[in-house]
């Protein structure tokens, strides 16, 4: 995918502010501070475009990102951020949930996971959700450069393990730091909306 233009569109609020021009849409979902938008930065090549904040748990909106003329992505508010409180993240679950399962341009969702850590229990629940309801769904493990090449595949185990992926259940291994895996998962991307 060559990237001629990435630009921010809009955070939206509610359905009525989605945008309107029917393109693909590519959602990033996982916990506050994982590195969702690291990643829109390094697939898009921009070093800035999708903010990057140390500050979790602040987006409580929709965050559109359009790329040439040809999709959006879409970065979701980071669920599990413990200073939140519970009906508030009730009121996010609830937000995603209606996107994720009513919103028609929706092709895929990566779902970002740290490569460090095992998923944690929202992780866990996220991901049986997605496939539950048959969301397509690629989980994206960031942060590799973090620990050494060596340690990747136990790790990639742990992961699988844990959110009890099956065989043809898609990861792909990435680093926003280093680039590793944009090909792979541009493939992907590329591969569920049809080109
Ligand atoms: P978000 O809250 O999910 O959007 O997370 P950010 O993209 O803001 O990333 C959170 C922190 O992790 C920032 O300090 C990033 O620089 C760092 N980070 C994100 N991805 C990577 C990565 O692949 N490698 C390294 N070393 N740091 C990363």
């Amino acid at each position: 995918m060559k990237v001629n233009q990435a630009e921010f569109i809009i955070s939206a609020v509610g359905p009525s502010q989605y945008p309107a021009d029917a393109l693909p849409e590519i959602a990033l979902a996982g916990r506050s501070n994982v590195g969702k938008s690291s990643l829109i930065n390094r697939l898009i090549q921009r070093k800035n475009l999708a903010r990057t904040s140390s500050k979790p748990g602040k987006t409580q909106q929709l965050n559109y990102y359009k790329v040439n003329a040809d999709l959006y992505f879409v970065d979701l508010p980071g669920y599990g951020y413990a200073q939140v409180s519970k009906s508030k993240r009730e009121i996010w679950g609830k937000f995603i949930e209606q996107y994720l399962l009513h919103r028609e341009h929706l092709k895929l969702v990566l779902l970002i996971i740290d490569i460090r850590h095992a998923p944690s229990k929202d992780d866990q629940t996220m991901f049986a959700w997605l496939k539950h309801n048959d969301v397509p769904l690629v989980v994206v493990t960031t942060k590799a450069d973090k620990i050494t090449k060596g340690h990747w595949q136990k790790h990639v185990k742990i992961i699988r393990e844990t959110l009890q992926m099956e065989k043809h259940d898609r990861m792909v291994l990435f680093s926003s730091e280093l680039g590793v895996g944009k090909d792979e998962l541009w493939q992907v991307i590329e591969q569920e909306i049809g080109w």
